[in-house]
């Protein structure tokens, strides 16, 4: 009882949203620890999977498990969709990779098309990482036994603006409050820096590599005392284990049509099936240097083997690899840290595991070992409970950590000759605040369009419009008329642009939220509503499946108990109600029955249950007394 009297804020929670495999973790005040949930399955991560058939929608492994044979239903990915424009060139490659139909929906709005309960909805990828978010909220509040609402929630460190708002949608979607969004690798820092507490002395530099299923993130931070400070993060949102899958799967594509003449790249279901041994495969060439792959009834009957060395995949991949080393240097760079002066190298992501990976990073470091002491797969949501415990009150024994985080991305505005003038430099320390002031460029000009961006490229155009709003009422005045424009990004790195005109005191703003394509508050709602309907509609379907268990257990047990009693006398009356009982309770477990009555269904199977003791009832009273079944009034 007294679990149940604790206030929300009494639950530090965090969830490590991740592309492939998402991750829940809560702090345990009164054990001094974070401890990793495991969902019902037993497992301490969940596929981020949710997947539509015609009576039930599945998420996690349950949905992973059925995705090679109901692969146009099974969405996966929402994480490299989520926040980007479906003209995305990211999305227009990965269209052709997915056994799932994406269209452009409104505002070029990317949208998942699935089949579910007979109809084809329509889902964006914030409602799909909701479900998932929601999922790991069960899980998580199956542990801690109450509701769980307030949570810290980690995203790649190199997301936008836009990828960082929908994520905070999706939160809210699925019932959530995001108190915070820490950047992953932070997060991880976070959880090796606890874990070395009692051994770090003075200022130490840490680098943390982190590379999923489908980003890739690098920070170089330093820590010192209980503070620490990111000094620069560089990443790829599109970088992960699934390209290194997708290098597999091509390769066995291209062999399968030299070697066999079979061609499966138009087949969602030999794609999905082909795709998941290449992802076991991977996963087991990171600890062999040679694995089969064996697929039974690959294509019209085909049975699929074939192998792969360590060597080949790594050449098919190199360039993916040379990539990251890019970005590892590139952040150094930004961070003004020399490699010599790191003292460790901290490695997470379950893409960390690859032999090669390890093998350049540890050359890059001059040989230095790299840290593997947390474990690659939960480090971030460690992290993030950790972070949630800072927030939250009430709590005695969370360590004094203050993590100080940087904007991934230059933020800026567009001037004349569609220059980007930066306001807000990539790597600047957030929260933060910065006032510029512009002029106009004609006379009595009356009102300015502030057109907000982020990126690194000198011209405005070539970097990512975030938003746009104007600034009226100016005065008339000749060109050079001068007015500030405020960028504050908060710490969740979410950016708001205001701007003003000191002498009229006129004022505007926008919170940049993904421009025209940002869900509405009503959306948000809607959604969130839906989200509770598909949640009772899930659980309909658990409890009718577990009366339909338990009804075929009960007519096994009848017929059972009739076959194997030679003693037991029946009335004519008697067996004629028995026999009825089991008729209808077989009728009802017939895939056919259009009874869908739960109510109806339980009521039968207490019927069968109650007759059925009855039975041993007057079995056991046999020899004694003759004993009416139809003493009870169980019909
Ligand atoms: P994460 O997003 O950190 O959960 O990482 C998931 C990715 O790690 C998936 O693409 C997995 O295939 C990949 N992964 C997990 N274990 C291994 C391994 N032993 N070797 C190579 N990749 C792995």
């Amino acid at each position: 009882m007294a679990k149940k009297e604790k206030s929300y804020e009494g639950c530090a929670v965090g969830i490590d949203l991740g592309t492939t495999y998402s991750c829940v973790a809560v702090w345990l005040d009164e054990h001094n620890r974070v401890e990793i949930i495991h969902n019902d399955q037993g497992n301490r991560i969940t596929p981020s999977f949710v997947s539509f058939k015609d009576d039930q929608r599945l998420i996690g492994d349950a949905a992973l498990h059925q995705a090679a044979s109901n692969p146009t239903n099974t969405v996966f990915d929402a994480k490299r969709l989520i926040g980007r424009k479906f003209s995305d060139s990211v999305i227009q490659n990965d269209l052709n990779l997915w056994p799932f139909k994406v269209i452009s929906g409104v505002h070029d709005k990317p949208m998942i098309v699935v089949q579910y309960k007979g109809e084809e909805k329509h889902f964006c990828a914030e409602e799909i990482s909701s479900m998932v978010l929601r999922k790991m909220r069960e899980v998580a509040e199956k542990f801690v036994e109450f509701p769980v609402k307030n949570v810290v929630v980690t995203v790649p460190a190199y997301f936008n603006d836009s990828q960082r708002k929908a994520t905070i949608d999706a939160g809210a979607m699925a019932g959530l409050n995001v108190i915070r969004m820490i950047n992953e690798p932070t997060a991880a820092a976070l959880a090796y820096g606890l874990n070395k507490r009692t051994k770090c002395a003075g200022e130490n530099n840490i680098f943390v590599f982190d590379l999923g299923g489908g980003t890739f993130d690098a920070s170089a931070l330093t820590i010192k005392d209980n503070v620490f400070q990111v000094k620069a993060t560089a990443g790829n949102t599109h970088l992960g284990g699934e390209d290194f899958d997708n290098r597999m799967v091509n390769y066995f594509v291209e062999e399968l049509k030299r070697k066999n003449k079979i061609d499966i790249s138009g087949n969602p279901k030999s794609l999905r099936r082909l795709r998941t041994a290449c992802e076991r495969a991977k996963r087991t060439l990171s600890f062999v240097s040679v694995t089969t792959i064996e697929v039974d009834y690959l294509f019209q009957g085909f049975d699929f083997s074939s192998s792969i060395t360590r060597a080949k995949f790594e050449e098919i991949s190199a360039d993916l690899f040379k990539e990251c080393m890019e970005i590892v240097k590139s952040c150094l760079v930004d961070a003004g840290m020399n490699k010599s002066n790191v003292n460790d190298v901290v490695i997470v992501g379950g893409s960390s595991r690859i032999p090669k990976v390890q093998q350049l990073l540890q050359e890059y470091f001059n040989g230095k070992d790299l840290c593997m002491s947390i474990n690659p797969d939960e480090a971030v949501a460690y992290g993030a409970a950790v972070q949630a415990a800072l927030l939250s009150k009430g709590f005695q024994n969370v360590p004094n950590l203050v993590l100080r985080d940087v904007a991934p991305l230059s933020l800026g505005m567009v001037t004349i000759g569609d220059v980007m003038s930066v306001v807000i430099p990539r790597n600047t320390c957030i929260p933060v605040k910065i006032t510029k002031s512009f002029l106009t460029v004609k006379d009595n000009q009356s009102q300015v369009l502030i057109e907000v961006y982020e990126g690194e490229r000198t011209r405005a155009s070539d970097n990512n419009l975030l938003g746009s709003f104007t600034l009226s009422g100016i005065p008339p005045s000749p060109r050079g008329y001068s007015f500030n424009v405020c960028f504050a990004i908060d710490e969740n790195g979410i950016l708001t642009v205001s701007a003003t005109d000191n002498s009229t005191g006129n004022m505007n703003e926008i919170t940049i939220n993904h421009y025209k394509e940002s869900l509405s508050t009503k959306k948000i709602k809607k959604a969130l509503e839906e989200g509770e309907k598909y949640k009772v509609e899930d659980e309909k379907f658990l409890r009718k499946a577990s009366v339909m268990n338990a009804l075929d257990l009960s007519v096994y047990n009848m017929k059972n108990a009739l076959k194997n009693d030679d003693n037991l006398e029946l009335t004519p009356q008697e067996s004629e109600k028995i026999n009825n009982a089991i008729t209808m309770g077989m009728n009802l477990l017939d895939g056919n029955s259009r009874e869908k009555d739960i109510g109806f269904l339980e009521g039968h199977q207490k019927k069968l249950d109650n007759l059925l003791k009855l039975i041993k009832a007057k079995t056991s009273n046999e020899n004694n007394h003759k004993f009416s079944l139809f003493r009870y009034s169980f019909w």
